[in-house]
């Protein structure tokens, strides 16, 4: 939304903008959010970290004059963004619970003698008897709220005390409310504005492509992670690093394994304030090249050569994916975002569903309990006989949505609100979020376009990327792809023969049926094969959804692009499959992926089915054993040597088949699992030279 700035306020805000900040000019769409501002319009401002959202309140909020009120939930940011302004000249005053009461006290006090400019205040202060009336004695020339998506429970990172805001925000009008965030999909932009009452916002939805940054998601299985990604790593330019870790205890072992090659640290809550300071300062510095990082890190970190960030596991959003992938290239410069994961991770996203979002009978047992007299908690889970986990967990869902209500001395009472129904809600936009998250690890499109739909830039042109894994197959780094067998070709081409006669596309589980009614081909490599089509412009995937008996069932439609439309006609078929042995290498087989499932979520596909066969173990005879040392050994002298890892020459699968096949001349070669005609040429004769000695 570009919006015409009236003069006046146009030149208030340029002048504002050298003498206080210092700066030259205004940066993508802050003059146009700072004017709407200044007339005085509630604001929803979504732009991504590091794009100047900060100054899109400060701006006004001096050219305004009078005090402005900010809210925000982190202690750490709140104080860097005080000492900023604080050193830019300006009256700043703070009031959280890492200061004392004393310092609290006096900042109220020059609050109401109107002697800031700047009042931050953390968000459970709102719930302190009486806070909000004294703030609203005198009203503020506009009030802020950063970390917006924290109030909505669809957001990632939901925080109840946010809850309060929009009660207090009436009391606190008619300033100007400006919500502002880097992470919100088109729900939680909505959410945030009915939770805080804004009225007719101006929206400002932004800036989430990014240029410089090659996305690729691949398959490996959990134990392989940590030693992959050394090898990724090993290449200088592709440090500094943020690897991601699900849990402090990854975070720690992964830093280990990678310490003996990098200087690395793990980074966690779980970690010493001053560690944890240390650990970023060192990074920052350049004398740490590699972070092992849980989610915790980042917030308010910002160092800008970071070249790759890994994911070891599958991320539980999107919206948090996108978070931590952006902390890679701030410099502009190209960088890689490596994402692993495997059938596992659903599993353990299953498993934290179940232990955070417990049954609805176990809320109603809680709540039936509940009456307007108070009872200490402790005693209502006694007189429930409920596990101490499961309880905390139920009653936080429960006092969240309004159905009880807990004090400071731990009384409960029963809530006034209808509960049920928005718990109910937030269970299935939890699966959502997961299902979202699986379906991008499953591709089809361009990731970059894919991420930069899910937030809904609505001025963004929606074109492919050019770097990703799907965009640019021959570029991926951390998976090896492979031209297309005869057989595979032959599928490609009954696939353009079916859907043909379907102009409106065909959903790839009935296309799958249609074409082999008795199995005859895996269907995650079909999908696989399903991929590569649309990666290679033949057709296009789209993931949807249906209805059925009142849930929404989801289902990836194919449908034929013009170019699909030509196979067959002579033009030899140019696309790229993954090495599906190099992913079974890796141990990301079988997946079961999450096209399987019957849609309805993690909690639906619960019961705990042993998916992952082990390969049976096949004893070497001594002669063997010293064949596979030596093509180990030949492995790593050549991969070293191109600067590669070592699984792109082979994987230990395809190594297990040489030592096991012994090739003799190119075709044997070209009988195994995992080597194609490129690396037959390529390193045919030095195999077959091991092999016979
Ligand atoms: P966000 O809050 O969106 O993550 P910040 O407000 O922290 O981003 O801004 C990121 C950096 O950009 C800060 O160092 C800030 O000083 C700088 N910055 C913001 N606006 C401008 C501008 N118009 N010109 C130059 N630098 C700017
Ligand atoms: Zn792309």
């Amino acid at each position: 939304m570009t919006r015409s700035v009236s003069s006046s306020h146009a030149s208030t805000l340029h002048e504002t903008l050298h003498r206080v900040f210092g700066f030259r000019g205004f940066r993508a769409n802050q003059e146009a959010v700072c004017a709407a501002a200044m007339e005085g319009r509630d604001v929803l401002l979504v732009m991504p970290t590091g794009s100047g959202k900060s100054l899109c309140y400060q701006l006004p909020a001096i050219a305004r004059g009078g005090t402005a009120l900010v809210i925000s939930p982190l202690i750490a940011l709140m104080d860097d963004q005080a000492a900023k302004l604080a050193a830019l000249g300006l009256r700043v005053e703070r009031i959280h619970s890492g200061l004392d009461r004393e310092a609290a006290r006096e900042a109220c006090r020059q609050y109401l003698a109107g002697q800031l400019q700047f009042l931050f205040i953390a968000p459970e202060r709102l719930r302190v008897p009486g806070f909000a009336e004294m703030l609203a004695k005198r009203k503020p020339n506009l009030i802020a709220i950063d970390e917006a998506h924290c109030i909505s429970q669809w957001g990632h990172d939901f925080r109840p005390d946010y809850r309060l805001l929009g009660r207090s925000l009436e009391m606190l009008k008619p300033a100007p409310v400006m919500a502002l965030t880097a992470t919100a999909t088109p729900t939680v932009q909505k959410d945030i504005v009915k939770q805080l009452g804004l009225a007719a916002p101006a929206q400002f939805i932004h800036g989430f492509r990014r240029d410089n940054l090659a996305i690729e998601v691949v398959e490996v299985s959990k134990p392989r992670r940590a030693q992959f990604c050394v090898e990724l790593l090993q290449l200088k330019e592709r440090r500094p690093a943020i690897v991601y870790a699900p849990t402090r205890r990854d975070a720690e072992t992964t830093a280990e394994t990678l310490s003996s090659h990098f200087p690395s640290a793990a980074y966690h809550a779980g970690m010493d304030a001053g560690v944890r300071e240390r650990v970023q300062r060192e990074f920052l510095e350049g004398r740490l090249e590699v972070v092992v990082a849980t989610i915790a890190f980042g917030m308010g970190i910002d160092k800008a050569d970071v070249r790759t960030v890994i994911h070891t596991a599958l991320p539980s959003s999107v919206e948090g994916y996108y978070q931590e992938i952006g902390r890679a290239g701030r410099d502009g410069l190209e960088s890689r975002t490596i994402l692993m994961h495997s059938f596992a991770d659903r599993r353990t996203h299953d498993f934290f569903y179940q232990r955070d979002y417990p049954e609805m009978a176990v809320l109603d047992r809680i709540a039936y309990k509940l009456g307007d007299e108070p009872q200490h908690v402790e005693d209502l889970r006694d007189a429930l006989k409920m596990d101490q986990e499961i309880f905390q967990k139920a009653l936080e869902k429960l006092v969240g949505h309004g159905g009880a209500a807990v004090d400071f001395e731990g009384m409960a009472t029963k809530g006034a609100a209808a509960w049920r129904d928005p718990y109910a809600r937030q269970c299935q936009h939890r699966q959502e979020q997961i299902e979202k998250m699986l379906r991008f690890a499953d591709g089809g499109v361009c990731r970059m376009r894919m991420l930069v739909e899910h937030f809904g830039d609505d001025e963004d042109a929606g074109r492919n990327c050019g770097l990703c894994d799907f965009c640019a197959a021959e570029n991926a780094v951390a998976q090896v792809f492979r031209p297309l067998k005869r057989g595979e070709e032959a599928t490609v081409e009954s696939v353009a023969r079916a859907l043909r006669s379907s102009p409106n596309g065909m959903a790839t589980g009935r296309l799958y049926k249609q074409l082999f009614p008795s199995g005859g081909m895996d269907r995650d490599e079909f999908e696989s094969l399903l991929v590569s089509m649309a990666r290679s412009g033949y057709a296009e995937l789209e993931d949807t959804t249906f209805e059925k008996d009142g849930k929404m069932i989801p289902f990836r439609r194919i449908t034929l692009t013009d170019a699909g439309e030509e196979i067959g006609q002579g033009e030899p078929l140019r696309m790229l499959l993954p090495d599906a042995k190099e992913r079974e290498r890796a141990g990301a087989k079988p997946r079961r992926s999450s096209r399987s499932g019957s849609g309805s979520g993690a909690r639906s596909a619960a019961p705990q089915q042993k998916t992952l066969i082990a390969e049976p173990e096949v004893k070497l005879s001594a002669a063997e054993e010293a064949l596979e040392k030596r093509l180990r050994a030949w492995r790593s002298e050549e991969a070293k040597k191109h600067g590669f890892p070592a699984f792109r020459i082979f994987g230990d699968k395809t190594l297990r088949e040489l030592v096991l096949e012994r090739p003799q001349t190119q075709d044997d070669l070209l009988r195994i699992n995992g080597i194609g005609p490129e690396k037959a040429t390529r390193f045919g004769e030095s195999i077959c030279a091991i092999c016979a000695g």
